[in-house]
């Protein structure tokens, strides 16, 4: 099956060499991308003169009710699109439920968001203040939608979360959509925006989708653009260095890789509440996706007077994991996403072998893009690989630390910044400095307790209200946020002006 392009308001075909896309649980091909041949700079200006407008005239309450409508189709196909993502994708049943119904669920919290912000077609930010000590000459700041169009660069690992959250955002704020998936998981994005453009849901223009390789799609921006890319921290470099835009000053908003800790207390003992809750969200980092979450825990910070027995415990929890056919009831591992995905975690893999311990290994099936899931244990915590290099799959590294709460913090920080960072611990004396000292160096952090053992989904997912993105390392962007995450879409405008008829062309008045 030969996936396409959604732009210009029709389906194209790539030209040029076909790229196979192959069913990481067997090897065999699925279907394939041509990536040449389409017009880009055409496609860009379509959506910004059709696209733009359109969503631009509608209200916050009627781009809710669209991104209602596009939740609402995916959750009708569920079963179909969890079919497409483990043949394309490998993903198990949880798996794929976890980027399907993320998409969904992330869409439908945005078109609830639309729904409050009502009949409005713009944001006022903040109230009016007056110039100088004037009190009839005030300035109002507001938050209009930008003329261009929001260009998504998404990673191989949320085919459907990826894609829907970003769009759900630049939608709602009234910016039409380029989505680029990544291609090797690409045939999951490709169904979705089937079932999008044969709902006519989206007004003319608002969506395009880009199958295969970013092509001379980024020589086209213009200023009035944003770039929101989701990848590797080189790639990343690479979009953010792009001479277009630099040239125009592109928006750009960049997530990245992430060396997330995860830090158990030194005065949580093993079988409290907290321990355990400490437990389950590691081992399901571990698990989930085989790892390839951005925001999977790679580092488990351990007192080292404590390492013996969490090690244990790690393990133990860990011996019972099935690695196998996504396909088969009870396998909770699958295989990578890709060919090139296997090479990577499994040359990851053989670096840590040098500087760390096997502590728990699971075993995995032979052939197709199956790597063996590992849980390393260092004999310290300074290995300079584990603190810079992200091993993008069922892998993690305990690392023993000794000292105080600022000298966690220094380690912690040697990942370069990150997405997320978990830190259990019921000692507020010792919680609030370390939680606050990570702070700057994180987007979001999860400090979990006896109190909320129960209630957290974990470090791991990432959340609609919440912001999603990291210093550093970890990109330097944010995303979402509830309302935050509109203003990357809109431009920010001070209006000076008399109170009255600033009043009305507001709508205050
Ligand atoms: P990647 O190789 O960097 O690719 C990301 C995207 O960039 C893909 O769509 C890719 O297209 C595209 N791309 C490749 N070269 C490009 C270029 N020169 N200009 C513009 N775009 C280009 O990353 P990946 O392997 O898909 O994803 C894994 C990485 O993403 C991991 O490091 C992970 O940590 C990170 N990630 C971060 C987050 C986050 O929210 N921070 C979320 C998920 C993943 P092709 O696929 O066609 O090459």
């Amino acid at each position: 099956m030969a996936l396409k392009s959604w732009l210009e308001g029709r389906w194209v075909e790539g030209t040029g060499a076909p790229s196979p896309l192959v069913d990481p649980t067997t090897g065999a091909q699925v279907a394939e991308v041509r990536s040449g041949g389409a017009d880009l700079g055409a496609a860009l200006d379509h959506a910004r003169r059709h696209g733009g407008p359109a969503l631009r005239a509608l209200t916050f309450a009627q781009r809710g009710a669209i991104l209602d409508g596009l939740a609402a189709l995916i959750h009708a196909n569920r079963e179909e699109l969890i079919d497409v993502s483990r043949t394309s994708g490998g993903t198990t049943r949880g798996d794929a439920k976890f980027d399907i119904d993320g998409a969904a669920g992330t869409l439908s919290w945005y078109g609830h968001l639309g729904k409050k912000l009502g009949d409005r077609t713009f944001l006022l930010d903040g109230e009016a203040e007056g110039v100088l000590r004037s009190k009839r000459f005030v300035g109002q700041h507001v938050l209009v939608p930008r003329h261009g169009v929001a260009i998504h660069i998404n990673a191989f690992n949320f085919p459907a979360w990826g894609m829907a959250e970003k769009a759900a955002v630049a939608w709602l704020a009234g910016v039409p959509v380029l989505s680029k998936p990544g291609t090797a998981t690409c045939a999951l994005s490709v169904r979705i925006a089937e079932l999008w453009v044969e709902s006519g849901l989206l007004p003319a223009g608002a969506f395009s989708l880009l199958t295969g390789s970013i092509g001379d799609l980024l020589d086209h921006v213009g200023p009035q653009d944003c770039v929101a890319f989701t990848g590797g921290s080189e790639t990343g470099r690479v979009v953010r260095g792009h001479p277009a835009i630099v040239r125009h000053n592109v928006r750009v908003n960049i997530e990245a890789d992430s060396l997330n800790a995860s830090i158990l207390g030194p005065d949580v003992e093993p079988g409290s509440d907290t321990f355990q809750m400490f437990l389950n969200d590691v081992t399901r980092d571990l698990i989930q996706k085989a790892g390839q979450k951005c925001t999977a825990v790679r580092r488990i910070f351990v007192a080292a007077d404590r390492v013996e027995e969490t090690v244990e415990a790690l393990t133990d929890r860990m011996s019972r994991v099935v690695v196998g056919d996504p396909g088969e009831k009870g396998t909770e591992i699958g295989p990578v996403a890709s060919p090139s995905q296997h090479r990577s975690v499994t040359a990851g893999i053989a670096e840590l072998e040098k500087v760390a311990k096997v502590a728990w290994r699971a075993e995995a099936p032979g052939g197709g893009c199956f790597v063996t899931p590992t849980l390393f244990r260092a004999d310290g915590a300074d290995v300079p690989y584990v603190h810079e290099h992200e091993v993008f799959g069922p892998v993690a590294t305990v690392l023993p630390w000794s000292g105080d709460a600022d000298e966690l913090v220094q380690l912690v920080s040697r990942g370069g910044g990150g997405l997320v960072c978990s830190v259990y611990s019921d000692d507020l004396a010792w919680a609030g400095p370390v939680v606050l000292g990570l702070a700057p160096w994180h987007g979001r952090i999860l400090w979990g307790s006896a109190k909320v053992h129960d209630q957290s989904p974990g470090p791991g997912t990432v959340l609609p209200n919440l912001v999603h993105g990291g210093p550093g390392k970890a990109g330097g962007g944010e995303e979402l946020g509830g309302q935050r995450g509109l203003s990357f879409y809109c431009q920010r405008t001070a209006i000076q002006a008399d109170r009255g008829l600033l009043d009305r062309v507001l709508g205050k008045a």
